[in-house]
């Protein structure tokens, strides 16, 4: 069998006629592709702003400035996610602290959420902003986190980098019912893509003005906003020390193709996870639960060993790797970086994060999985853990 890898983009005839078709047009940046591409975000997440630009890292370093993080202040997030999701705090000189997962649906523990507040309101120590990870295309009970939210006064940012397309009771992820801002990335291996990209999308005006400021350099063009009169039509004012984080038309076109195509992708990922569920059925291992009121995105399909698993996670993801299988992990939870371990955290922080961790293997998983690879990396799998 040829290497398989865990995720794969899904370029089509279409997409490359997009991205060709920008290439002889006027613009390669600052055009119309871009304000395009954040129309149909828009439509498709039900927000009423979207601001894209050159990753989700970035983007989720513009939303904790546009929510006003800086020095002194506390944002906390999920250890299993990627490092931009706690790094973005860092940024902007805030402190970071993590919440644990739930060992069902590995997203952040609403219920340890809710304790650690409660010692955090007694310390002083309440923090400005949450972070909450769609782990795997799955949302995080975002009414339960809303309710915390207005209880204890911080903001929310859904890192939803895994979720576009899914859905949470009835509407789309993104459409920022239960928080100020989500943001979602159009790296490859993601959902859909931009090459690099990624998105703000909000309800609010005022967050999308700033986080648009804040996309180059902190400049305005718009004379209502200036400090001083408008001396002519060159003229522009850098108000806030902003970044270069744009995107390109170039992208752009790539976004607004790929969109087009994301029922079709969220279907054919929910198909495929259907598909390994019953393959996978009494075998020694857990996968992540769905509740009932989430339509997964399926970024990622995860099984999780259990005690009756004749080998360990290193054991079995060597066979798998042996079998030309692109399995992988995710995540190394964040407190155990050396970067994160250098701030005081240690093992032993967040169990069930650890726990979870020590057991987890990512199968492949993108549309261009075919039923017969599907069918291999399960023999395969079966044959090591059983
Ligand atoms: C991919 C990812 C990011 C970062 O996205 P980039 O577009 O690569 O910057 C952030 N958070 C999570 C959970 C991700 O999976």
């Amino acid at each position: 069998m040829n290497y398989i890898p865990y995720g794969r983009q899904d370029i089509s005839q279409e997409d490359i006629d997009e991205v060709v078709s920008v290439l002889r047009s006027d613009w390669l940046t600052q055009g119309p592709s871009i304000t395009r591409f954040e129309e149909n975000i828009c439509k498709t997440v039900d927000s009423k702003h979207a601001i894209a630009m050159c990753n989700a890292t970035a983007a989720l370093h513009l939303a904790c400035l546009a929510l006003g993080v800086g020095e002194g202040d506390i944002v906390w997030t999920s250890p299993i996610t990627f490092v931009a999701s706690a790094n973005c705090a860092l940024f902007c000189g805030a402190t970071v602290d993590f919440v644990d997962i739930d060992q069902r649906t590995y997203n952040m523990s609403v219920q340890c959420l809710e304790q650690k507040l409660i010692n955090a309101e007694k310390a002083g120590r309440l923090p400005k902003v949450v972070i909450p990870v769609h782990f795997g295309g799955t949302s995080v009970d975002m009414q339960a986190i809303a309710k915390l939210a207005d209880k204890y006064g911080f903001s929310v940012i859904e890192d939803a980098s895994h979720a576009i397309g899914g859905s949470y009771k009835g509407r789309p992820v993104g459409c920022c019912q239960y928080s100020d801002i989500a943001v979602f990335s159009f790296h490859p291996v993601k959902i859909v893509t931009t090459g690099e990209g990624g998105v703000c999308v909000t309800n609010s005006p005022a967050l999308a003005e700033k986080i648009q400021d804040l996309r180059t350099h902190g400049i305005t063009k718009n004379a209502q906003k200036m400090a001083s009169a408008d001396v002519g039509p060159w003229f522009y004012e850098m108000q806030d020390l902003g970044f270069n984080y744009r995107i390109t038309d170039i992208q752009c076109a790539l976004g607004v193709s790929q969109l087009s195509k994301l029922n079709s992708i969220i279907e054919k990922r929910n198909t495929l996870a259907s598909s390994y569920k019953s393959l996978l059925k009494n075998l020694p291992l857990k996968v992540q639960s769905i509740t009932e009121s989430v339509h997964s995105a399926y970024h990622l399909f995860v099984v999780e060993l259990t005690a009756e698993a004749k080998r360990d996670r290193r054991s079995v993801f060597d066979i798998l790797k042996a079998g030309n299988i692109g399995a992988n992990v995710h995540y190394i939870p964040v407190h155990l970086q050396p970067y994160y371990e250098q701030l005081g955290f240690r093992r032993g922080m967040f169990p069930v994060s650890e726990q979870y961790y020590d057991h987890a293997i990512t199968l492949p998983l993108f549309p261009g999985l075919t039923r017969d690879q599907q069918v291999y990396i399960v023999d395969m799998l079966r044959d090591a853990i059983t």
